[in-house]
């Protein structure tokens, strides 16, 4: 299959540097067996090729490095990763065994009390017993703990790996430089660049090196804490200030999370990549938007992109009884239930500055969200 790739590459002319390239990345780090797979993959993907674009290939190749499917050569040995690596295995599906259910809280638009929701959501269910863990991903400005006073238990670094260049043995052919899909590498006359924040850890610099000339090492990207409060179990990552990458440390806070009845995961606002990274594998997601012209444009972004995602989720309006009508007629518009109005009231704007849970203020907000708790679970068990 390889040579059937190869073949088809030269027809394409343009891509015989690309094929070669991607038949060496194979053989070096799979062998035949695993070679066969990617090659088959290469052919089907062709006009990706067309484009000049390896990375499709590099991410098969790393796929089967992180699932330990193929034996990677003694030259090529597979990094041993730390538990709370970036780069351990985040399943693209729920990785949890049932009854476990993950329900994500995300919104298009920042502000709009999404945190409130997925804290007392927390503390509802914890109030009558279930086993409840709340995750904060968040990373670039996580508040979760500010209402649920975790007690840290255990503070762990997450990495990622970027690729080290021995200078000895590089042969300045320029060949990590071309298949990096994100200008992290640059090879000048007599030197190669490395441009760590751009770096995807894709591995695909290492794999195409002739010279094995470059080595993975570990970056630190950011923190990882995780401890109880008010009975929840709590993990939160806290990304290093000036560190762009939150995707990574997203996937290691997920993965943080040990077995237990319920997870809440306490998405970033907006609809970008850490956003996809944070409910991506989530048996529900609780949409939070606010009746306003920008809650209803920010919503239909999140809409949009769960839809792509094919995740199930709905809608809960915060602060309802201000603003218009656009989103509850949205709403019915694309038939996307409505699962909770919470009426504007001072009394959660004074809970949440004084850093308190809302549901100690107004005890009947715990119990419309433990309601809508059953709601949910109702419908992802049905
Ligand atoms: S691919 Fe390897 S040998 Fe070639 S420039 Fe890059 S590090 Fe040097
Ligand atoms: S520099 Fe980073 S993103 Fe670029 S190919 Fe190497 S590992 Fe992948």
């Amino acid at each position: 299959m390889v040579k059937e790739h190869l073949e088809a590459a030269w027809l394409l002319r343009d891509e015989v540097a690309a094929a070669d390239r991607v038949v060496r990345v194979v053989e070096k780090v799979a062998g035949a067996a695993v070679a066969q797979d990617v090659g088959r993959e290469a052919v089907v993907n062709e006009t990706s090729c067309r484009a000049g674009s390896v990375a499709l290939l590099t991410a098969s190749v790393s796929a089967h490095r992180a699932e330990r499917r193929c034996p990677t050569s003694a030259a090529y040995p597979a990094p041993v990763l730390p538990v709370h690596n970036a780069e351990s295995q985040w399943p693209e599906s729920n990785h949890l065994t049932p009854p476990q259910l993950i329900i994500s809280v995300a919104s298009g638009k920042g502000g709009t009390g999404k945190t409130t929701i997925a804290t007392n959501m927390a503390a509802a269910l914890a109030g009558s017993g279930m086993n409840v863990m709340y995750v904060d991903c968040d990373v670039e400005e996580p508040d979760g703990h500010v209402f649920l006073k975790p007690d840290i238990e255990k503070q762990d670094k997450s990495t990622v790996l970027i690729p080290r260049v021995n200078p000895d043995r590089c042969s300045y052919c320029g060949e990590c430089s071309r298949i990096c899909q994100f200008n992290a590498i640059a090879v000048l006359h007599k030197q190669v660049l490395v441009f760590p924040e751009l770096c995807h850890s894709c591995g695909g610099c290492a794999l195409v090196c002739p010279e094995d000339a470059i080595e993975e090492v570990q970056r630190e990207i950011g923190t990882i804490n995780s401890g109880t409060g008010y009975g929840i179990g709590f993990a939160e990552g806290r990304l290093t200030i000036g560190e762009a990458m939150a995707s990574p440390l997203i996937k290691a806070v997920k993965n943080s999370a040990n077995s237990t009845e319920i997870i809440i995961v306490d998405a970033p606002p907006g609809t970008s990549c850490p956003v996809i990274e944070a409910v991506a594998g989530s048996d529900f997601v609780i949409l939070v938007t606010e009746p306003t012209p920008f809650g209803l444009h920010d919503l239909k972004l999140a809409v949009g992109m769960l839809r792509e995602m094919k995740l199930s989720f709905g809608v809960v309006v915060n602060r309802a009884g201000t603003g218009t009508n656009e989103v509850y007629e949205f709403c019915s518009a694309e038939n996307i239930e409505i699962l909770l109005n919470i009426p504007f009231d001072r009394k959660i704007a004074e809970a949440y500055s004084h850093g308190r849970l809302v549901t100690e203020y107004i005890p009947g907000l715990g119990q419309d969200l433990h309601e809508l708790y059953d709601k949910i679970a109702a419908r992802v068990t049905a």
